[in-house]
C-alpha cells in the first residue's frame, strides 16, 4: 500500500484522456448526457444514458459484491432519503455542514474559500481577475424543501446529504432482526444531494449524486486497528478493479481538514486529468454519531456484548466512496487512443494504404464493462446475420450483448472498443461450415478462432482471467 502523506507537487498526468474528450465520448456513446439540456441544462446535475446506467449498476455491482457477499459480517440497507429533520440536527450538518463562501466583487466569479490559493485569500484578491473578494461566508449546502402542504419552518425537510445517517438511525434494528454481533458493517447505495457552490469538471462534482458507504461497528480500542484493516481493503479493492495503481494515493487529513465528527481521517486520491482528487474517504468517526443520535432521540444506542453484559457505544469506520464520481474516475483510467497501422484489424480506416489511424479505447475491466460482447456477422447474406443472432440469444443470458451489422467490420470494431467492449464475436462463411466463431480481443486486437458450443465457457474464463495489457 502506498502511503503517502501527501503534500507532494501534483504529478504530471500521463494518461491520454481530457475532461474535454471525456465529456465529448460519454455524450456521443450515450454515457452521459447534460441534464434537460433542451432547455440550457441544468448545473449540477447529469443524466445517465443506455451505456452509462450499465457501467453505473455494474460498478455498484462489483462494490455491492465485494463488501456483502465477500464479507459475512457485513449486510445491506437502503434507507429513504427523506428522514426525520432532527437527524440533521443530531449529525451536525445544520450547524456545520457548510462551505466557506466568498465572491469576487469585479467578475462576480464565486469560489470555495478552501479551494483558492491561501495568498488570494488573505489578500482578498481574485485569483481569476485580481478584482477585490468579499469577506468568507458560511453556506449551508443542505438542500431543503418543505414537507406536506403548508410551507412553514415546521415543515422542513432535507434531502440527503449522505447516506450514512440512514445507516446509523437503523443500527439497532439491523443488530436485532439479523442477530448482527460487533464487529458488523452496514452497506448501503443511494443518493445524496449537496448545494455544491461551484460544480465543474463533468460530473466529478454534482448536486446530486450517488454514494456507496460502508460503515463498521467496531468496539472502542479497537478501532484504530480496524481503521487501518480498512484502508488495506479500500486500497486492494481498487487493484482488483483494475485501475491504474500508481494513478492512486492517499492523503491523510491534517488537524485542520479533519471533520467535526472524525477521530483520524484518510482520502484515497485519483490522479485526474485535472489533477489529484479525491475519491473515497476512509474516516474513523469515533462513538460521535450514535452518541448524538442516542441524546436527541432519547434512544439508548449502546451495544450489549452478549458474553461479559459489557455495554458501550460502538466506533464507526467508514468507508465513503462516490459512485457517480467512481464512474468518472473509470472512464479517465480507462481512456487509451492508439495509433493502429490501417490494415489491421479489418482496415478500420476503411481506406487500406492511408495512413495509420488512432483508435479510441475504453479498457473497461470486463466485469465492469457495459457491453460484455458485440456478436457481428461479416456479411447481412447468406445466413450469416442469422446465426449471429442465434448466437447472441445464446449468450444473452449470461452477458451484456450487443448486435452490430451495419458497415464494414472494421469499423464496428471500432465502434466496440470506444464503448468499451472486450470481445467481439465474428460470424462468417467458416462459421457455417465448422461451427467456429473468431473471438476478438478488444486490447490487443488479436483473433483467435473458438468453437461455437466453448464459446460461453471462454468468455467467462477470459473474465475470470482477465488482465490489463496497457
Ligand atoms: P469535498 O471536500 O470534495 O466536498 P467531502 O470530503 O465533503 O468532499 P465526503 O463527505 O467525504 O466528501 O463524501 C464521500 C465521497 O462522496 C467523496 O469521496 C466523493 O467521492 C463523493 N462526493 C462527495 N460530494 C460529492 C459531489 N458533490 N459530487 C459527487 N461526488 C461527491
Amino acid at each position: 500500500m502506498s502511503d503517502t502523506n501527501t503534500n507532494s507537487p501534483a504529478e504530471k498526468y500521463t494518461g491520454k484522456a481530457t475532461m474535454e474528450k471525456i465529456t465529448s465520448l460519454a455524450k456521443r456513446r450515450g454515457f452521459v448526457f447534460q441534464s434537460s439540456e433542451i432547455y440550457g441544462g441544468q448545473n449540477g446535475a447529469w443524466d445517465y444514458g443506455p451505456l452509462g446506467i450499465e457501467l453505473k449498476n455494474r460498478i455498484a455491482r462489483f462494490w455491492w459484491k465485494e463488501m456483502t457477499q465477500l464479507h459475512d459480517e457485513i449486510v445491506g440497507l437502503d434507507a429513504a432519503i427523506l428522514m426525520h429533520p432532527r437527524v440533521w440536527e443530531a449529525s451536525g450538518h445544520v450547524e456545520n455542514f457548510t462551505d466557506p463562501l466568498v465572491d469576487c466583487k469585479k467578475c462576480k466569479a464565486r469560489f470555495r474559500a478552501d479551494h483558492i490559493p491561501p495568498e488570494n485569500l488573505a489578500a482578498k484578491k481574485c485569483p481569476e481577475c485580481g478584482g477585490e473578494l468579499t469577506d468568507t461566508r458560511k453556506f449551508n449546502m443542505m438542500f431543503q424543501t418543505h414537507i406536506g402542504a403548508v410551507e412553514e419552518k415546521a415543515n422542513i425537510i432535507y434531502l440527503r446529504p449522505e447516506t450514512a445517517q440512514g445507516i446509523y438511525v437503523n443500527y439497532k434494528n439491523i443488530i436485532q432482526s439479523n442477530r448482527m454481533k460487533i464487529p458488523f458493517g452496514i452497506a448501503q447505495i443511494g443518493k445524496a444531494f449537496r448545494n455544491e457552490i461551484v460544480t465543474k469538471n463533468f460530473i466529478f462534482r454534482t448536486c446530486e449524486f450517488e454514494q456507496m458507504e460502508m460503515q463498521y461497528f467496531v468496539k472502542p480500542g479497537s478501532d484504530t486497528e480496524w481503521f487501518e484493516e480498512w484502508r488495506k481493503r479500500r486500497w486492494a479493492y481498487y487493484e482488483k478493479l483494475g485501475v491504474k495503481m500508481d494513478h492512486l494515493r492517499w492523503h491523510r487529513h491534517g488537524k485542520d481538514e479533519l471533520a467535526h465528527y472524525a477521530r483520524d481521517a484518510y482520502d484515497i486520491e485519483y490522479l485526474f486529468p485535472m489533477g489529484w482528487q479525491e475519491l473515497e474517504g476512509v474516516h474513523n468517526r469515533s462513538n460521535y454519531d450514535l452518541t448524538r443520535h442516542s441524546q436527541f432521540s432519547g434512544k439508548d444506542m449502546q451495544y450489549i456484548e452478549q458474553e461479559t453484559n459489557e455495554r458501550y457505544i460502538p466506533f464507526i469506520i467508514e468507508t465513503s466512496a462516490g459512485l457517480t464520481r467512481n464512474l468518472l474516475m473509470i472512464l479517465c483510467d480507462a481512456y487509451d487512443e492508439e495509433k493502429v497501422a490501417s490494415d489491421k484489424d479489418g482496415g478500420a480506416s476503411g481506406n487500406s494504404g492511408a495512413a495509420d489511424d488512432v483508435r479510441t479505447v475504453l479498457r473497461f475491466h470486463p466485469s465492469i464493462a457495459p457491453i460484455t460482447v458485440a456478436v457481428l456477422p461479416l456479411m447481412k447474406k447468406d445466413g450469416l446475420a442469422e446465426m449471429a443472432q442465434d448466437i447472441r440469444q445464446e449468450l444473452k443470458e449470461d452477458f451484456t450483448t450487443d448486435y452490430d451489422q451495419a458497415g464494414a467490420i472494421g469499423r464496428r470494431y471500432r465502434r466496440q472498443d470506444e464503448a468499451g467492449t472486450p470481445f467481439c464475436v465474428t460470424v462468417d462463411y467458416e462459421s457455417k461450415d465448422n461451427h467456429t466463431v473468431t473471438l476478438r480481443f478488444r486490447d490487443s486486437m488479436e483473433q483467435v478462432r473458438v468453437n461455437r458450443a466453448e464459446l460461453a465457457e471462454r468468455l467467462r474464463r477470459e473474465i475470470r482471467e482477465y488482465k490489463r495489457i496497457n
